[in-house]
This record gives C-alpha cells, structure tokens and sequence, in this order.
C-alpha cells in the first residue's frame, strides 16, 4: 500500500456537499464523475497528496444510497492506493480477506478500483486502486 489515495464520503445532495467542502478547503473540486455501473456521481477534492471523494447516488438500488439508508451520510470507504491491484488482491484474498469481486472493475478517476468486505477489514469498507494507464 503507498499511501492513502481517497476517503470515500457518502452524501446524499453533492452539490451542496461540494459547496460544504469548498468551505472547508477554500478551493473547488476538481472534477465530477458520474460512474453509471456502480449508480453514483461523484467529486473529487484534493487535500494534499490524498483527495477526498464525494458520493450521490443516482440509482435507489446502488451501494450508497443503501449505506445512506442504514447509516446516514458519513465516511463510505477509504482507498488505499497500490502498484499492482492484482498481485495485491491476490495477496490478501491469501491472507483472508474476503474480496467483493474477483477482478479489478474500472472506478471514477481513472482507476482500477477493488472492494474488500467491511466484515474482514473490522467494519471498514477497503478500496484498493490503481491508475488504469498502468497494464492490469
Ligand atoms: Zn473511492
């Protein structure tokens, strides 16, 4: 793991989330994405070397608007930026980690993004990611 690449924030209005965070910070976001496959729009801030990702669901079925509708809004995931999502996944499915999917899936921001269970990572949704213009 190099570093932490993103903290995940579920919101449920993302413009107002990005006005909120624009107070915070001082400064724009700096793009917007929409990810149809996994039913989210998201927006990214950076914070130094890390960047902070807002999450809207754009479909009630989607992985955020559930976690809102149990949770609330709040901190989704954190992101763990790595040199080969491959190697990696299979290293921790080794260690017994239990892994949401088996291949990489493409993710906003131009990444391959992979997804470990909260239940193995004691309540925290893990995201592995990598830039996709490295070879999978
Ligand atoms: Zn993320």
């Amino acid at each position: 793991m190099k570093k932490i690449e993103h903290i995940g924030i579920a919101v449920k209005d993302i413009a107002l989330a990005n006005k909120t965070y624009k107070s915070l910070f001082g400064y724009e976001h700096y793009k917007t994405e929409n990810v149809a496959s996994e039913g989210v729009t998201t927006s990214f801030f950076r914070c130094g070397e890390s960047k902070i990702e807002l999450l809207e669901a754009t479909d009630p079925n989607s992985p955020i608007a559930k976690f809102i509708e149990k949770r609330g809004e709040g901190i989704h995931h954190i992101a763990f930026y790595v040199n080969d999502i491959v190697s990696e996944m299979a290293r921790l499915k080794k260690e017994g980690f239990t892994l949401l999917h088996e291949e990489p899936k493409r993710g906003a921001d131009n990444k391959w993004v992979a997804f470990l269970h909260p239940k193995s990572s004691h309540g925290v949704l893990i995201e592995l990611c990598q830039d996709m213009e490295a070879k999978v």
